[in-house]
């Protein structure tokens, strides 16, 4: 997976958060402000012109810190300095590297779950974004270990982030703008979660596109 590669996979995020932004907002609505898909647009978008900036000496780790700084200056919301360290983190774990085999895309996975972690001081079980990050990246690294491509570990980290976003509608929040409604919030999916379900999955589609037109030509 090479630069260009990663940089086709977050303009294919960028897409798809535009084409989701209403459905973030209408959840976030539900259990917080409603702010959240019109705050991921934004960043999307300000990604979007950071990845125009990239040239060819940029590696991975350069271009994820342009889309790092380019969030974090959009976005006003809490998703700002979380989804920020988590590219900000993910591009750290590829220091050096021209380029990503598949235990180096987990790598970047886990490094991007763990930012936001630690940066947002939330647990699984939370009710927050890290309910998907989490099991996205346990879903990647075990398919790692069964032998799995780097598209096999993406869509694995997809089908993780889906699960994880699909479970937070069991969980009272504990953390966050939600965590005031606490159990009135069950039976109401995290949008955080749902903007990463959004986010892996676009990734995973880019990522298999790209290596099959490689493959092609
Ligand atoms: P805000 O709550 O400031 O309006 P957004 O609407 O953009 O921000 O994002 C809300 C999402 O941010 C939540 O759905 C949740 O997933 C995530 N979030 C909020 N606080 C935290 C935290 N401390 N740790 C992890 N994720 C969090
Ligand atoms: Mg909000």
């Amino acid at each position: 997976v090479t630069p260009q590669i990663v940089a086709a996979m977050f303009r294919n995020v960028a897409a798809a958060i535009d084409a989701r932004k209403d459905w973030l907002s209408e959840l976030d609505g539900v259990i917080g402000d409603g702010d959240h898909g019109i705050t991921m647009a934004l960043g999307w978008t300000a990604i979007g012109r950071a990845l125009d900036q990239v040239n060819s000496d940029d590696d991975i780790e350069a271009i994820c810190k342009r889309m790092a700084k380019a969030f974090l200056d959009s976005v006003g919301a809490s998703s700002g300095p979380l989804y920020a360290t988590a590219l900000l983190r993910a591009g750290e774990s590829a220091r050096g590297r021209a380029g990503l085999d598949a235990a180096a895309l987990v790598a970047f996975i886990e490094a991007a779950a763990a930012g936001i972690r630690e940066r947002g001081k939330a647990e699984p079980g939370g009710k927050t974004m890290v309910d998907a990050w989490v099991p996205a990246a346990e879903a990647a690294a075990r398919a790692l270990r069964e032998g799995g491509s780097v598209v096999a570990c993406l869509k694995a980290a997809a089908r993780g982030a889906e699960e994880g976003m699909n479970g937070t509608a069991k969980i009272a929040a504990r953390k966050g703008r939600s965590s005031k409604l606490g159990e009135r919030s069950l039976g109401h999916m995290d949008p955080g979660a749902a903007s990463t379900f959004v986010m892996l999955s676009a990734m995973a589609k880019a990522l298999e596109r790209e290596l099959s037109e490689t493959a092609d030509g």
